[in-house]
């Protein structure tokens, strides 16, 4: 008989969706991480999560984007469904939290659900509503100048008020901190006055265990990635190896790195000094003639991928980034350097690259695109947020395993290490 799926997951972006994903196969689902809506099917696992890219477009789409992806998680039969937000509320008083947590509760014919981004293992803790990162709360934190979603307000339940046309609640930790019945006690209480969604404290693991606990029987969940490892227990699943059981790997290994990112610079740093083979990418030399760029990177790539892994990156530090966005523009230097990076994660797969590790958030999103990556089967965890994935590559008929790590995560061995996990 086939297996049912359990749990239907929406994130609002891509990197959002693989940390999800990460923690449910940690918690023991099998999981299979989908770009955008799957065509088709998707068989043998507990959860789907769904990567829209629907943060920070107007709300209308936000709604619009994650119906859909509704819709098909409840033809597949999941009975419990998850919005993924992001660990810092990333949010405007527009939305899209709040609306897109309301049109799916009206969807699915519900009156209420439990909001929280509480990751502790990922310092995001959540006490009294108020959003801390690290110590300091959301609005001391790095999150007040980001360009797109400035978080200057840490109160949560203010936070989503704004963006909510229903009444917002709190359920506090010192609830929490008594249990799953406690928190049932409390929910049915805040229902009962009228409130549509509340956010959820929790400042340590075993709170979001009590809370996945209480949320056995809730249609929705609206959470960062941390409830995620309190909700397989609700199925009588724990952590098992068989969660994140990857077919065997085969086929050569490369890195393709476009993150400038701290981490990943010292990353750069450790696999060149161990003595790995590595080409710098000059993101100016593109400009003249990107395709003969291309064409050298995968001729010097191909006799020596038989000896282990290369490594091709544009990853620079500030000075040298910012040199090239002068002549470039930021948008123009950052969309051509992943082109030819996409090209090259193509290219190397072509030459029979079946491992392939891609640092940088928007470059891991231009190789999956430029491979024609639609589905990623997750595996084992390398670092924290990072998990091997095995997936098709429909543009070259092939199936690799793909790690696709975000700027900042990882230690400085993980271009080395990563591959040690897979044999
Ligand atoms: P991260 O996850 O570290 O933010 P991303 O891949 O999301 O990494 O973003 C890095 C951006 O910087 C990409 O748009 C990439 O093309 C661009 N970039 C990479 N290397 C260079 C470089 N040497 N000069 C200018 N831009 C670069």
């Amino acid at each position: 008989m086939a297996r049912q799926l359990l749990l239907g997951c929406i994130a609002d972006d891509f990197t959002g969706a693989t940390d999800l994903a990460n923690n449910l196969v940690r918690a023991g689902m099998q999981v299979v991480q989908s770009i955008g809506v799957p065509a088709a099917p998707v068989a043998n696992v507990d959860a789907v999560v769904v990567a829209l890219k629907s943060r920070t477009v107007p709300a209308a789409q936000a709604v619009e984007q994650s119906l859909a992806a509704l819709r098909w998680l409840q033809s597949q039969g999941c009975g419990q469904f998850y919005f993924k937000v992001c660990s810092t509320f990333d949010s405007t008083p527009a939305g899209n939290i709040g609306s897109v947590a309301e049109a799916l509760l009206a969807a699915l014919g519900a009156d209420f659900c439990c909001v929280t981004p509480a990751f502790p293992e990922n310092a995001r803790t959540v006490y009294q509503g108020y959003l801390f990162v690290g110590d300091v709360l959301l609005d001391e934190s790095g999150m007040r100048n980001h360009p797109l979603t400035p978080m200057t307000d840490p109160s949560l339940v203010r936070v989503l008020q704004a963006q909510s046309r229903g009444k917002v609640g709190l359920v506090a930790h010192a609830v929490v901190r008594a249990g799953s019945e406690a928190i049932r006690a409390r929910i049915a209480q805040l229902r009962g006055e009228g409130v549509r969604l509340a956010i959820v404290d929790a400042v340590a693991n075993e709170d979001l265990m009590a809370l996945g606990r209480a949320l056995a029987d809730a249609k929705l969940v609206v959470a960062g990635s941390g409830v995620a490892i309190g909700l397989p227990q609700n199925h009588g699943l724990a952590p098992s190896p068989a969660a994140a059981a990857l077919p065997p790997a085969h086929g050569l290994q490369a890195i393709v790195s476009g993150s400038c990112s701290q981490a990943t610079q010292a990353q750069v740093k450790d696999f060149i000094a161990a003595g790995g083979a590595a080409y710098p990418l000059d993101a100016l030399q593109l400009v003249a003639d990107r395709e003969a760029v291309v064409d050298a990177v995968l001729a010097w790539a191909q006799p020596r991928l038989a000896q282990g892994p290369v490594l091709v990156y544009s990853t620079a530090a500030p000075d040298a980034v910012q040199a090239v966005q002068q002549r470039l523009g930021a948008h123009d230097a950052g969309a051509l350097v992943e082109e030819a990076l996409a090209a090259i994660g193509r290219g190397l797969v072509t030459l029979g690259v079946r491992q392939l590790v891609v640092a940088g958030g928007e470059t891991s999103g231009a190789v999956v695109q430029a491979l024609g990556v639609r589905q990623l089967r997750i595996g084992r965890q390398i670092d924290p947020g990072v998990p091997w994935c095995f997936a098709q590559a429909t543009a070259c008929d092939a199936d690799l395993h793909l790690a696709l790590k975000s700027g900042n995560f990882g230690t400085p061995d993980f271009f080395r290490k990563s591959f040690g996990l897979l044999a």
